[in-house]
């Protein structure tokens, strides 16, 4: 604290502790490119000390024999919680991470709800019975999994917290989570507020560390029983590989390139302004963001011209001014990622916005919203993930053409199509494989609605019903009602 920056701890069986190291590493305000905080560089030893407690919890501890009610009320009152530091979260994730803050104050209501929504999920959970052909009761009975092990990206920090943390302590799971190194400090900060909310010791545990050294011992470790992970293709195909050796189950929420489809008909002002808040909202670091933007030939050119006008009017500034639609992307790493995917795009398309350093900036990470006009699909940032404000746009002759587009991509996560034509949406809709699918919007997402991916945008839902069944387990239990001895000899 000596340079007035603070250092925080990480959040271990209920306790603050440092690294077992000793180490720390600096967390950046990327808009400045200063230091905004210290937190625990945690390794293997860490890992070792969150698992084992959130075990004993599991095992021994009172939240997984609580009642789905207790724990539902725990859940309603962190919800609770965030909503009372609501302006202070949504600062603070606006400062780590660079997103506008009226992006982060949405993202902070939408944490809340998260966890209402499954603090009153927590009590609809229910088992069967089996109509088996015998004197007996046959039950599936749903139990937690166990110990969760949780590994999340750096794009909604606090957010991706809420949407492993919340349907895991409504099924009765504990859980370790690991933030992403950019952006662990909204979920630190929820941390301080599980004990007075009812959360035992040992049931939430948040390591902060990076990737191979703290993500990877989770990921191997035999006392996890599961393993929720949102991030990159290639950590998550790593990740079912290492996670293959305990067998543990794996949800997988990565990313995609995904299709957003304008046909001839579509309302054209919506359209173009969906087209444009599709790909650069976030700055573009949305794993659904429609980084191809697909438009029928006829209106192609009018189309385009309006997205350059249109891309020209977005407000880059600081995170935190309220009239900001952009701030800088994340970090040096993913700034350097982006302007190389730009130079490799200017000879692959056409530049036609943007493509440089925003100016007006001394320091910090800005990107321009960049636009590249008449990309082959076949070419490598209209196949892979770029992850910033970078669109490609291509165009189509008819819905045939279109959906083979739109589906020729290894990915299938999001798509979305503009269309006034009833049918053709619908149509196009059962068409394309992607496990979300809009029609005249781009990204709405809601709690109550099942999200994730088809093809390699990974495995499992999220939210819903669906994110709540991914931490059970089912038990069948068979109960004979018959006085008979078996007899079998
Ligand atoms: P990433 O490398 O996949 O990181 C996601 C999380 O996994 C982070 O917490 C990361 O730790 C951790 N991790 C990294 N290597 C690991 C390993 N070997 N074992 C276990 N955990 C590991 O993604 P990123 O570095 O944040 O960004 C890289 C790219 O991922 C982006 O440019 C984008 O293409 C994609 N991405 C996708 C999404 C999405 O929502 N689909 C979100 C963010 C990023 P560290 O923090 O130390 O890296
Ligand atoms: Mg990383």
């Amino acid at each position: 604290m000596a340079d007035g920056v603070r250092t925080y701890q990480q959040y271990i069986d209920g306790q603050w502790v440092p690294a077992a190291s000793g180490a720390t590493f600096p967390v950046h305000d990327p808009s400045t490119e200063e230091v905004l905080a210290r937190v625990p560089d945690s390794g293997p030893a860490d890992v070792e000390r969150a698992v084992a407690a959130a075990r004993r919890a599991f095992d021994e501890g009172p939240w997984p024999r609580s009642t789905a009610q207790a724990r539902g009320r725990v859940l309603f009152r962190l919800a609770e919680q965030v909503r009372a530091h609501h302006a202070a979260l949504a600062e603070l994730e606006s400062r780590n991470n660079g997103k506008p803050i009226v992006e982060a104050e949405a993202d902070v209501t939408d944490v809340a709800t998260c966890f209402e929504y499954y603090g009153g999920l927590a009590t609809k959970v229910s088992g069967s019975t089996n109509p088996v052909p015998d004197d007996a009761l046959s039950l599936s009975l749903k139990e937690p999994v166990g110990v969760a092990g949780q590994i999340i990206p750096w794009n909604y920090p606090l957010l991706m917290a809420a949407w492993k943390l919340a349907p895991a302590l409504a099924a009765g799971c504990t859980c370790v989570l690991k933030p992403a190194e950019q952006t662990p400090l909204t979920a630190l900060t929820l941390c301080g507020w599980l004990e007075g909310c009812g959360v035992p010791p040992g049931v939430v545990n948040v390591v902060t560390g990076f990737g191979e050294s703290c993500g990877a011992p989770l990921v191997r470790h035999p006392g996890v029983d599961k393993l929720a992970f949102t991030g990159s293709e290639a950590v998550g195909k790593l990740i079912a590989r290492q996670g293959a050796d305990t067998l543990k189950r794996i949800t997988l929420e990565l990313g995609g390139k995904s299709p957003n489809i304008f046909f001839e008909d579509a309302d054209f002002e919506a359209a173009v302004d969906g087209a444009l808040f599709g790909i650069f909202f976030n700055q573009g670091e949305v794993c659904s963001a429609g980084s191809r933007i697909l438009v029928q030939r006829s209106i192609y050119p009018r189309f385009l011209e309006a997205l350059v006008a249109g891309a020209a009017r977005i407000k880059l500034g600081p995170p935190l001014e309220r009239a900001t639609r952009m701030g800088p992307l994340v970090s040096r790493e993913q700034y350097d990622r982006v302007l190389a995917y730009v130079e490799l795009g200017k000879r692959e398309g056409r530049l036609v916005s943007g493509g440089r350093r925003a100016p007006g900036f001394a320091r910090g990470f800005w990107v321009e919203p960049t636009i590249f006009a008449d990309v082959p699909n076949t070419a490598r940032i209209a196949r892979e993930e770029i992850f910033g404000p970078v669109a490609v746009v291509m165009p189509f002759e008819d819905e045939r053409d279109a959906v083979r587009l739109a589906n020729d991509t290894p990915y299938g996560l999001a798509a979305a199509v503009w269309t006034r034509d009833l049918n053709r949406a619908i149509r196009t809709v059962k068409a394309l494989r992607a496990g979300v699918v809009w029609v005249n919007h781009m990204q709405p997402t809601y709690v109550e609605a099942p999200w994730g991916g088809y093809k390699q945008s990974g495995y499992g839902r999220e939210l819903g019903p669906w994110g709540l069944e991914d931490y059970l387990e089912i038990k069948q239990v068979h109960i004979n009602l018959s006085e008979a001895p078996i007899g079998w000899y």
